[in-house]
């Protein structure tokens, strides 16, 4: 599948030897000289791992249509969001495989099924930027964890503005024809049950206009997951 090649290409073993080099070994949740993610601060990402399928109580029952189910391995505090920011911002990838691994986990034990894997993507800028997709690089490792197969079949058509930036309506229109499935993905997904994979969610508005793209574009249902919830 050319796509997956195309994914797998950005994790390519030199470039991640090189960044080995370039980089201070030291944790992005506390700082202690060593891992990506020390022993202390990896299982912040499992924290969710137990917790029942569904909405904990305190917070709104709502799942943004047309998505099926929405899950998320932690929330986005502290040293979860620590982590995700040095994997969106400052170039440190290796915390790619701490996230997949707790999205697998946590879908393997909370997920109510799904065909395929794919990310939500990161705005091309960003990603010529930074020399990666993040959700791209926890949905492979996600998807070799699961085994179930990884597809980039969205594009993002413009840039948008970050949705915390905006109010109730802009954020609606902000998102407005934002995404689209690639012409090359629409046979993989016809009656195919699609399940999202996001480094954070935050209004689930992001998820939710992926989905339409997705459903119509043939998918069956839609479900989502991202490594780590803010509210
Ligand atoms: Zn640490």
């Amino acid at each position: 599948m050319q796509l997956l090649a195309d994914v797998r290409r950005v994790l390519g073993s030199v470039a991640d030897r090189a960044l080995d080099l370039a980089l201070p070994a030291a944790c992005a949740g506390c700082g202690r000289e060593g891992p990506a993610l020390c022993v202390e601060c990896a299982p912040a990402f499992d924290i969710r791992l137990a917790a029942e399928p569904g909405v904990p109580i305190g917070l709104p029952a709502d799942i943004p249509a047309p998505l099926l189910q929405l899950e998320w391995c932690a929330p986005f505090t502290g040293t979860t969001r620590r982590a995700l920011h040095a994997l969106k911002y400052d170039g440190e990838r290796r915390i790619a495989p701490y996230v997949a691994g707790a999205v697998a986990r946590r879908w393997a034990r909370a997920g109510a099924g799904g065909d395929v894997l794919v990310p939500v993507p990161a705005s091309p800028d960003r990603v010529r930027d930074r020399g990666y997709d993040q959700a791209a690089l926890i949905a492979v490792e996600a998807g070799r964890r699961l085994r179930l197969p990884v597809l980039s079949a969205i594009d993002r058509t413009r840039a948008t503005t970050a949705q915390f930036d905006l109010d109730r309506g802009e954020r609606a229109s902000n998102l407005d024809g934002a995404f689209r499935v690639s012409e090359l993905a629409r046979p993989e997904l016809g009656g195919r049950w699609i399940v999202l994979v996001d480094d954070v969610v935050t209004t689930g508005a992001t998820l939710a206009a992926c989905a339409a793209a997705l459903l119509d574009a043939g998918a069956a249902a839609v479900s989502a997951i991202a490594g780590a919830r803010e509210r």
